[in-house]
C-alpha cells in the first residue's frame, strides 16, 4: 500500500478546489479521476453490453463486472464473489432483502427488531413488509443490554445501522451477532456510512446480509451492493425479473439463474460498474488505516473549533467524522443559506432519520462531514464562515 500523503490524495479529486468547501461527503462523496476516466472511456470508446453479446468490448465489459465482483468480496471478506448482487444502491438492497428473504418467512405477529438510529432506508422496508405479513416492527434503542430482553422465538430479523449518519455512532456488532444468532434470528447491516471509514469482515462478524451504496465511497450514484450469505441467498426467491436472470423460459415458466445473476435483471449499471471498480482498484493503492486516522485527527479538530462557539448543543459522538449540531436559536436552514453564499456545502434537516431526530428533540440540524480528502484549510474556512453567519442571525 501507498502511504497515505493527504495532499496526494486530495489531487487525486478534481471537484476540489481553493474556491470551495466539500463538507457534505455523508450525503455523497466527491469522485477520483480514475473514476471518471474509466467511465468516460466507456460511453466515450468502449459502449457495449453485459454478459450477453460476443463482440470483444462487449467480452471485456463482463469480465470486468466480474473483477468488480471480486474486488468487492475481498472489500468486505466475503466467502465468495456469488455472495455479492449489484443494486441500484443500499435501499434497493434492503429492499431486497426484505420482499425476497422476509416475505415469505414472516408469519403475522412475527418480529423484526429495528434500531431506532436507522436512516429511513433501514426501517421503511420493514414497515412495508411488516404490513404485507402481519408481522410487527419492534423499536430497540441500539443498547446492547435491551437487545436480549426484546430477542424472542418471534425474532426473525435484527436491522442495524453499522454507523449512524446523524450521530456517527458505530454499534458493537460482534457483540450484537453474538446475541441475534444465540436467539436464531438473522442480522442485517446497513453499511452505508460505516463502509466508508471502517473496513469490515462480514465472515468474522458472522453478518447475514449486508448493504451499501458504491456513491457514498468515491464511486458513481445508481449502484449498491448487497452481500448475503450463499446459503440465505440460495433459498430466496428471485424478485425481479427479466432478462438474463434464467437459464431457459417458456410462455408460462422460466428456471432462475444461479448466484448472483438471478438478483440481476435487467442490463446492469455498466458504467457504473466499471467506474467503480476503478475506484475499488485505486483505493488498495492507499493505506487505508492511515486515511482513517487522518480523518479521525481532523474530526477532533473540528469538534475542538467548534467548542469554543457558544451556544452549541452536538448530537454526534466524538471523533466521529460525522459532526452534527444545532446553534441554540438560530435555524439550521439559516445557516445553510448563508454558508452557500461562501461556496460552503453542508448537510441540514432530518438527515433522512426522523424518527431519531425526534429522540434527540429536534426537527433538523447541521451536519457537516469529513473524508481523507479534507483537510484544515476546509475546516477553518467552515469555521470562520459559520461565525460570520452566526453573527447575521443572532
Ligand atoms: N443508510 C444510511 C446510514 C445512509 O446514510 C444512507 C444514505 N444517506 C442510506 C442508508 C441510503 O443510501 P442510498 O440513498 O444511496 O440508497
Amino acid at each position: 500500500n501507498k502511504h497515505f500523503v493527504p495532499e496526494q490524495f486530495r489531487r487525486d479529486f478534481p471537484a476540489l478546489n481553493d474556491e470551495s468547501v466539500y463538507l457534505d461527503s455523508a450525503a455523497t462523496a466527491l469522485k477520483p479521476q480514475v473514476m471518471i476516466d474509466a467511465t468516460l472511456a466507456y460511453y466515450a470508446q468502449n459502449t457495449a453490453t453485459a454478459k450477453r453479446s460476443l463482440y470483444q468490448d462487449a467480452l471485456q465489459v463482463t469480465t470486468t463486472i466480474d473483477k468488480a465482483r471480486q474486488n468487492v468480496a475481498d472489500l468486505i471478506h466475503a466467502n465468495n464473489s456469488a455472495e455479492i448482487i449489484w443494486t441500484r444502491g443500499a435501499t434497493e438492497s434492503i429492499n431486497l432483502i426484505a420482499q425476497s428473504y422476509a416475505r415469505p418467512l414472516l408469519q403475522p405477529d412475527d418480529e423484526i427488531i429495528v434500531s431506532e438510529l436507522e436512516h429511513h432506508s433501514n426501517l421503511l422496508p420493514w414497515q412495508i413488509i411488516a404490513k404485507q405479513t402481519g408481522a410487527k416492527v419492534i423499536k430497540w434503542s441500539s443498547d446492547i443490554d435491551e437487545l436480549s430482553s426484546l430477542l424472542s422465538v418471534k425474532t426473525k430479523i435484527v436491522a442495524i445501522t453499522q454507523m449512524s449518519n446523524v450521530t456517527g455512532f458505530c454499534p458493537d456488532l460482534a457483540t450484537i451477532s453474538h446475541i441475534v444468532h444465540q436467539h436464531n434470528a438473522i442480522l442485517v447491516v446497513d453499511g452505508a456510512q460505516g463502509i466508508v471509514h471502517h473496513a469490515l469482515d462480514v465472515q468474522q462478524l458472522n453478518i447475514d446480509f449486508y448493504a451499501f451504496s458504491a456513491h457514498k465511497l468515491y464511486g458513481p450514484t445508481g449502484l449498491g451492493v448487497l452481500y448475503g450469505k450463499q446459503v440465505l441467498l440460495e433459498q430466496m426467491p428471485v424478485w425481479h425479473g427479466g432478462g438474463k436472470m434464467l437459464k431457459s423460459a417458456s410462455f408460462d415458466d422460466f428456471i432462475q439463474e444461479d448466484l448472483p445473476y438471478k438478483f440481476e435483471a435487467g442490463t446492469p449499471n455498466i458504467a457504473g460498474i466499471l467506474g467503480f471498480n476503478a475506484v475499488l482498484e485505486w483505493l488498495k493503492s492507499w493505506d487505508n488505516k492511515q486515511a482513517e486516522n487522518y480523518t479521525k485527527q481532523l474530526a477532533f479538530y473540528t469538534k475542538s473549533q467548534l467548542n469554543q462557539l457558544t451556544d452549541i448543543q452536538f448530537y454526534s459522538v466524538d471523533n466521529s467524522p460525522i459532526i452534527t449540531f444545532n446553534i441554540n436559536n438560530i435555524h439550521h436552514n439559516d445557516i445553510a443559506i448563508l454558508l452557500s453564499e461562501q461556496n460552503i456545502a453542508i448537510r441540514t434537516g432530518e438527515l433522512c432519520a426522523q424518527p431519531l431526530m425526534n429522540k434527540l428533540g429536534c426537527h433538523g440540524a447541521i451536519r457537516l462531514s469529513l473524508m481523507p480528502y479534507n483537510n484544515q484549510q476546509d475546516v477553518d474556512k467552515f469555521i470562520s464562515e459559520l461565525q460570520s453567519a452566526i453573527e447575521i442571525l443572532v
